[in-house]
């Protein structure tokens, strides 16, 4: 192990004995009986494995038991980190000096004891497609295939029937019914994404047969509006041009979405954000709210199971092929 503090946090002293790793009090740990400590702090850059840190300390005039112990006391407050050197070494010089905030990130949102190491072996594993065309779709290929790339996620632009290999699809713009029920059958899990109209939409991840899909929020759009599948209708194949859709909004929307691409990825609980659900950003407001979305018991793609399960016989349930399948 080469103990380094985890990355990204600034070691600062409230008092004599007791050091904060860590400024905002969401990251933070305060930890007492560190009087003596600060130069074995200082050697925790993850350059060192424990018996160099404890041999260096001893030249500054540190006990190698003092050494120990504050090692032993930050290693279990969570402040320090098993520094990724074979993962760094496997990359360019170059590549690492940008690799480092990347895991820098994915260590404090991991919190894993790796320094990020797994969460980015994670990535390098996974491929991402993204679909659609704009501003949005341009910056969210940009930041997956450039920043994320430096993570080994492999992200590319696809055609609407491209991607069969991918194991997650960005939909970005409107798609039609037979492109995302595609997806549902194979069942590839997807995200779509919006920018149009002055609001950006990043959601509903959807899982097939798990969450709800584009068709669920559809039935649930007509039962509100009862036009809605006449207003869907004339949707396929339309944008307007220009779209309503700046640079600020397209950048907001982009980074949102590889947000949840990444949280997905990673397989944390921040990718429920926008599953069934979207995420939401209206012009002038700038900020982003969360609307929920349930699986729609008419739908059939499984996500409302039990639902599905107590369909009447005779009745008819939506199929997102545009088929109808009357009910068990
Ligand atoms: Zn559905």
């Amino acid at each position: 192990m080469r103990p380094a503090l985890r990355t990204g946090l600034l070691a600062i002293w409230r008092d004599s004995d007791t050091v904060q790793i860590g400024v905002d009090p969401r990251r933070a740990v305060a930890i007492t009986g560190m009087t003596g400590a600060a130069d074995v702090i200082r050697l925790l850059d993850g350059s060192r494995d424990r018996d160099q840190v404890i041999a260096e300390a001893g030249r500054r005039g540190v006990p190698a038991a003092v050494a120990e112990q504050v090692m032993t006391v930050l290693a279990a407050a969570d402040a320090i980190v098993d520094h990724p050197v074979p993962l760094l070494r496997s990359v360019p010089t170059e590549l690492r000096r940008q690799l480092l905030p990347v895991l820098a990130v994915a260590s404090l949102g991991s919190q894993h004891a790796d320094g990020g190491g797994r969460l980015l072996a994670r990535r390098s594993a996974t491929r991402v497609a993204v679909r659609g065309s704009g501003p949005a779709a341009d910056l969210l290929t940009d930041l997956l295939t450039d920043l994320l790339t430096r993570s080994g996620l492999r992200a590319r632009r696809t055609q609407p029937a491209d991607g069969s290999d991918a194991d997650l699809v960005v939909l970005v713009g409107h798609q039609s019914p037979a492109q995302t029920a595609e997806l549902l059958r194979r069942p590839v899990p997807h995200l779509a994404v919006t920018a149009s109209e002055g609001i950006g939409v990043v959601g509903p991840l959807v899982r097939p047969g798990s969450t709800a899909c584009l068709r669920c929020l559809d039935l649930a759009r007509a039962e509100r509006d009862p036009a809605w599948p006449l207003i869907l209708a004339q949707l396929a194949g339309r944008s307007a041009d220009p779209a309503a859709c700046d640079p600020v909004l397209a950048t907001a929307v982009a980074a949102q979405a590889a947000g949840v691409v990444l949280a997905f990825v990673d397989g944390g609980p921040a990718a429920d954000a926008a599953a069934n659900g979207t995420l939401e950003l209206l012009v002038p407001a700038w900020r982003w709210r969360r609307r929920s979305w349930e699986p729609h018991p008419a739908c059939c793609c499984g996500a409302s199971a039990a639902a599905c399960g107590r369909t009447p016989a005779g009745e008819s349930r939506y199929c997102p092929s545009g088929d109808s399948h009357a009910g068990a």
